[in-house]
């Protein structure tokens, strides 16, 4: 027995020896198997976005041939935002940087000097004319072009013009995802269209906190008031609040909304003066983090949802 057991040691040890090994070859094995596609990882097209909204429709375009950086995340605020050097930073190793234009990103020239970019700077509102309107007296261009999905296919062709021309071998995937996002899109306008279509001229009015919707108005015939001008980098003026209330009040508007990037306090302020309740909120310049708008597909269908269910309320 002892012989044998002795004997049995060192054949237990080199079993255990053989073990090991064949474990550790299944580990190595196993962690190869996930290096492969890490690999495969590092060869996507690295691009950066400026903001949540915008770095989803980059990657509905641009799919797995892309890794998107966003630097303005979900229930951020792009107007007031401040870059940071980890942002710069993050940038650094992107070849294109994908941004909305039109003042969107106020911080945008600051930070292409401080960074010195090295990759393309595309701005996917380029082509597309914007709208402009009076705030404060003074005619302002309004930046917030994604809110209509029209406009949007331009920014998608945009979009997919700017990734075929840094990685030409996707180029025909590009487009054919392009292709389905625009087919999206304009299943979405003539759904909206649909459930906008019982309300009359009349009650399409909404108050809001800042001027994010103008573009989303004019498609679909919907008149936006807010406090706040364009950005909301604004102060809304005491006079301005005052003759909200008053509207409200005399026109009996009852679709009130705060916003998902903003204080809600200014929007709570007037309908508790007015003597209405706030509907809820609209998700205007990012997406969501909770379940409801982490697409911006989705952000516009629960926009309209929430829209054509509180304008049925006004008078
Ligand atoms: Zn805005």
């Amino acid at each position: 027995m002892f012989g044998l057991s002795q004997r049995g040691k060192p054949q237990g040890k080199s079993r255990l020896g053989a073990g090991l090994s064949v474990v550790l070859a299944a580990m190595f094995a196993l962690a190869m198997a996930f290096a492969a596609p890490a690999r495969a990882q590092d060869t996507r097209l690295p691009v950066g976005v400026s903001f949540s909204i915008l770095a989803d429709i980059v990657k509905s375009v641009g799919g797995d041939r892309v890794d998107v950086t966003a630097l303005v995340g979900p229930d951020q605020d792009t107007h007031t935002y401040e870059p940071t050097p980890a942002d710069v930073a993050k940038l650094s190793g992107t070849r294109l940087f994908f941004v909305n234009g039109l003042g969107f990103e106020g911080w945008l020239p600051r930070l292409m000097k401080s960074s010195h970019y090295p990759g393309q700077l595309v701005t996917v509102t380029k082509g597309l004319k914007p709208r402009t309107m009076v705030d404060d007296g003074k005619a302002v261009t309004d930046p917030h072009m994604f809110q209509d999905p029209e406009r949007v296919k331009t920014m998608v062709d945009n979009i997919a013009a700017a990734l075929s021309q840094a990685d030409p071998a996707g180029a025909s995937y590009y487009a054919e995802r392009a292709k389905n996002y625009r087919g999206a899109l304009d299943d979405l306008i003539k759904w909206a269209d649909k459930q906008l279509a019982a309300i009359p001229p009349s009650r399409r009015v909404v108050l809001t906190s800042h001027d994010a919707f103008g573009y989303l108005g004019q498609r679909f015939g919907i008149k936006f008031l807010a406090p706040e001008g364009v950005s909301t980098q604004s102060e809304a003026s005491a006079k301005d609040v005052a003759n909200l209330i008053r509207l409200i009040r005399r026109t009996g508007i009852r679709a009130v909304f705060m916003e998902n990037i903003s204080n809600p306090r200014l929007v709570e302020r007037i309908a508790h003066d007015a003597r209405v309740t706030v509907d809820g909120k609209l998700y205007s310049d990012a997406l969501s983090k909770n379940p409801e708008a982490t697409t911006y597909l989705q952000l516009f269908q629960y926009n309209i949802r929430a829209l054509a269910t509180a304008m049925k309320d006004n008078r």
